[in-house]
């Protein structure tokens, strides 16, 4: 598995070059920066480092990754099984590109207005998690409560394959107890649901 994903570096209010970006800010000033994206591995070591493409001024992120994308391709192939993406590049091209390329891929989605959310999210207030555990709390931490929802063919992401959608939601189990007998929970995050194609 690797995620691809944007980022900001070389930030200055003083320095700019003619490859910087222009970042206005509420306050009336200006600072200038590059951005890139930049692949990597993610779960088990070794989390190798495979690639990076700047974002020139003017274009968007999946621009710039769809290069890197052709980069990678070209000199490792099939280099994972599985390519994990934030919700800046959940956009129906992009993915069929990604898909052309024979890379599976987990898309974040935090817009709530797309169909295939509501969709899914419709479905899954209606009925129990398909797995639930808890997860040990790490360092000192409460555990953790984990629900998760998943499906399949879902066709309601116009230009998209059906796809498979999967919902997480994470409660914080505080160890105390209520008056009722009940653990006292507190809802410390929800997710945002993702987009699976295989
Ligand atoms: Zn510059």
């Amino acid at each position: 598995m690797a995620a691809v994903d944007g980022t900001h570096f070389f930030t200055s209010a003083l320095h700019k070059c003619e490859h910087c970006r222009a970042q206005p800010h509420r306050d009336g000033s200006i600072t200038y920066d590059h951005a890139a994206v930049f692949c990597h591995g993610v779960g088990p070591a070794p989390r190798l480092f495979w690639g990076y493409e700047p974002v020139h001024p003017g274009e968007g992120e999946t621009t710039a990754a769809l290069r890197l994308l052709a980069w990678l391709y070209t000199h490792f192939k099939h280099f994972v099984d599985v390519l994990l993406f934030d919700a800046g590049f959940a956009k129906a091209p992009f993915l069929r590109a990604v898909r052309r390329y024979g890379y599976h891929f987990v898309v974040r989605l935090e817009d709530e207005r797309m169909l295939i959310v509501q969709d899914a999210m419709g479905l899954f207030a209606r009925r129990r998690p398909d797995r639930q555990w808890v997860e040990v709390g790490r360092r000192g931490k409460p555990p953790v409560e984990v629900k998760a929802w998943e499906d399949e063919g879902f066709t309601s992401w116009e230009g998209m394959p059906p796809l498979r959608v999967v919902y997480v939601e994470e409660t914080e189990l505080s160890g105390r107890r209520a008056v009722n007998g009940h653990l006292k929970n507190r809802t410390f995050g929800h997710g945002n649901p993702a987009v699976v194609a295989r």
